[in-house]
Protein backbone atom coordinates (compact mmCIF):
# COMPACT_ATOMS: atom_id res chain seq x y z
CA UNK A 1 0.00 0.00 0.00
CA UNK A 2 1.08 3.66 -0.79
CA UNK A 3 -1.03 6.49 -0.14
CA UNK A 4 -2.05 8.59 -2.96
CA UNK A 5 -0.08 12.17 -3.42
CA UNK A 6 -3.20 14.22 -4.42
CA UNK A 7 -6.14 13.13 -1.86
CA UNK A 8 -4.36 10.74 0.77
CA UNK A 9 -6.33 7.62 0.09
CA UNK A 10 -4.51 4.17 0.19
CA UNK A 11 -3.52 3.11 -2.56
CA UNK A 12 -3.03 -1.01 -3.37
CA UNK A 13 -0.37 -1.94 -5.65
CA UNK A 14 0.73 -5.09 -6.59
CA UNK A 15 3.40 -7.31 -5.95
CA UNK A 16 5.91 -7.41 -8.55
CA UNK A 17 5.10 -3.28 -9.25
CA UNK A 18 8.00 -1.84 -10.83
CA UNK A 19 9.70 1.83 -10.36
CA UNK A 20 7.61 3.84 -13.14
CA UNK A 21 5.04 2.12 -13.26
CA UNK A 22 1.40 3.90 -13.95
CA UNK A 23 -1.23 3.11 -11.99
CA UNK A 24 -4.62 4.91 -11.44
CA UNK A 25 -6.26 5.93 -8.07
CA UNK A 26 -9.47 4.23 -7.31
CA UNK A 27 -10.51 7.03 -5.07
CA UNK A 28 -9.41 10.60 -7.29
CA UNK A 29 -8.88 8.96 -10.57
CA UNK A 30 -5.57 10.92 -11.01
CA UNK A 31 -2.86 8.55 -12.81
CA UNK A 32 0.17 8.18 -10.36
CA UNK A 33 3.71 7.28 -11.43
CA UNK A 34 5.46 4.37 -9.15
CA UNK A 35 8.91 6.67 -8.17
CA UNK A 36 10.25 4.70 -5.25
CA UNK A 37 9.29 0.93 -4.43
CA UNK A 38 10.98 0.44 -1.10
CA UNK A 39 9.15 1.74 0.51
CA UNK A 40 6.60 2.77 -2.22
CA UNK A 41 6.17 6.04 -2.76
CA UNK A 42 3.85 7.48 -5.61
CA UNK A 43 3.36 11.08 -7.57
CA UNK A 44 1.63 12.13 -9.38
CA UNK A 45 2.28 11.10 -13.56
CA UNK A 46 2.96 14.29 -15.54
CA UNK A 47 0.11 15.22 -17.62
CA UNK A 48 1.48 15.15 -21.50
CA UNK A 49 -2.51 15.75 -23.26
CA UNK A 50 -3.91 18.52 -22.01
CA UNK A 51 -2.85 20.72 -24.85
CA UNK A 52 -2.50 19.21 -27.72
CA UNK A 53 -2.58 21.94 -30.76
CA UNK A 54 -5.53 23.61 -31.93
ZN1 LIG B 1 -6.21 9.75 -5.04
Amino acid sequence: MADCPVCGAEVALSEDVIEGELIVCNDCGTELEVTQVSPPVLAEAPQEEEDWGE
